[in-house]
């Protein structure tokens, strides 16, 4: 059975066999050595020559050319031993070579970290540049962090529960990406901007504790330090607990967490600290302030959480009161008369979770009361009766018994920025678009053909 090129540690004298990519070959006379590259890391493995047929056919192979071996793990000789390496003291003597598959000369180089190669080409060469170390690593740490978030929050009475993505939306700032419904013509679906209705419905349905890494869409323009389209929030909704004891949750599975898979990493201050929103304006300047005592350590997390927001932000363009976090955010019940008198008062019960200077959580207590709701719906200029048809199923459901609730959504991918010392999201995702939202692997975004466009009853308009 094939093994893993690390798996040869403890096995010299044994025969193995290894399957991998030819990262390297150097040539030194009669022998041949090969870097054979795999999963889990590296393996040298040295053809001898005695063999003529077998020399000949390790003569003719090149980097990223796949094969498979049989041969016997041996010590290197004491002057060849590379302790850079893990296998590095050991080589595999190889007797049988199979060539799997040939292959072209990449369009970069693997073996650096990447950063040199222009950004567009290592996105075309998705599959290429997920071979380097580096990515290999982070896309493996990404998915020990999510099997850590899900044990944690399980561990703690969390269900996991899908919510769908093909969906109407909730207004939550972001533009949406809309869907025709072939079988409703001239309706659409939007993809979520976050499965925020679903989960308070969860609650209202008893669930209680409710998590899910969930993907969220929001068709932005571009940005240079974004990733267009789509992103994983760890998703998580509570009923019957403060927002102390929800950011203290948090608190405690980001300090787990570190722990765990980032144990290099040093917290500046434990607990995080709470800051209000005037508080952090006051001092910092900032509702996002980055707390590291030194900005230089790529080691140090600096965690706060931002209390105490303002309810609304003022929209001078639509002369009407935006949410400051979104429509179903909970007013301090003290504030609830300054909905009448003075909005621009109202503090809600918003929290958000800043690291290092970047907001990589936000949530809030939601409101349950239907009058308050109506309040809110009339302030951000949602006429009562489209506030009352829009949102009807969550003001009815609410009619049916709501428990008090609240939650929180982590940027997934945002989180791991700085714990993965990565400069943006790109570096941390499988497949990235590009900022203006191209997919340069696979082309998309691309014209769908006439048929298509016609069972959906879409026509599409030539520019002028
Ligand atoms: N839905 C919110 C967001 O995506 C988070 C929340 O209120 O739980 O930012």
């Amino acid at each position: 059975m094939r093994i893993y090129s690390i798996e040869i540690l403890g096995k010299v004298g044994e025969e193995v066999e290894l399957a991998g990519w030819v990262d390297s070959r150097r040539d030194h006379g009669k022998l041949i050595f090969i870097d054979l590259r795999d999963k889990e890391g590296l393996a040298q493995l040295v053809f001898r020559g005695e063999d003529e047929n077998l020399r000949k056919k390790a003569d003719e192979l090149r980097p990223e050319w796949v094969i498979q071996i049989k041969g016997k793990v041996v010590e290197r000789p004491e002057e060849m031993k590379n302790p850079n390496l893990e296998t590095g003291n050991l080589e595999v003597g190889v007797s049988e070579l199979e060539v799997l598959a040939k292959a072209e000369t990449p369009p970069f180089p693997l073996d650096t970290d990447g950063y040199e190669i222009n950004e567009e080409l290592r996105l075309k060469y998705r599959y290429l540049d997920l071979r380097r170390q580096r990515l290999k690593r982070n896309l493996v740490i990404r998915h020990q962090a999510a099997q850590f978030v899900r044990k944690f929050l399980s561990d703690w009475g969390f269900t996991e529960i899908e919510t769908p993505y093909i969906t109407k939306g909730t207004p939550e700032g972001a533009r949406e990406f809309v869907m025709p419904a072939r079988l409703h013509p001239g309706k659409f679906y939007v993809l979520p901007q976050s499965p925020q209705q679903f989960k308070q419905m969860l609650m209202v349905a008893g669930l209680e504790r409710y998590f899910q890494l969930a993907r969220v869409f929001r068709d932005e323009d571009p940005r240079a330090d974004r990733a267009y389209g789509e992103a994983t929030q760890i998703d998580i909704e509570v009923s019957f607990m403060s927002q102390e004891e929800i950011l203290s949750l948090i608190e405690e599975m980001f300090i787990e967490l570190v722990g765990k898979l980032f144990p290099e990493k040093r917290i500046t201050q434990v607990p995080f600290p709470r800051i209000s929103y005037d508080e952090a304006m006051a001092k910092y300047k900032a509702d996002k302030p980055d707390l590291r005592e030194n900005k230089e350590d790529p080691n140090e997390l600096a965690f706060c959480f931002i209390v105490g927001w303002p309810m609304f932000e003022w929209n001078e363009e639509e002369k009407r009161w935006d949410p400051h976090h979104h429509i179903f955010t909970a007013p301090r019940a003290s504030d609830i008369p300054l909905l009448d008198s003075d909005p621009a008062k109202v503090r809600s019960w918003q929290h958000d979770l800043v690291l290092n200077g970047y907001e990589i959580a936000g949530g809030s207590i939601r409101i349950t009361d239907p009058e308050v709701q109506a309040k809110v719906f009339e302030l951000v200029g949602i006429p009562k009766e489209e506030g009352r048809s829009r949102f009807e199923h969550m003001l009815e459901a609410f009619s049916y018994g709501v428990p008090p609730h609240g939650g929180i959504a982590i940027g997934f991918d945002r989180m791991l920025i700085p714990l993965l010392n990565e400069p943006n999201l790109r570096e941390v995702m499988a497949f990235p678009k590009t900022g203006d939202g191209r997919d340069l692997m696979t082309g998309a975004p691309s014209e769908i053909e006439e048929k298509q466009l016609k069972e959906l009853g879409i026509e599409i308009k030539k520019k002028k």
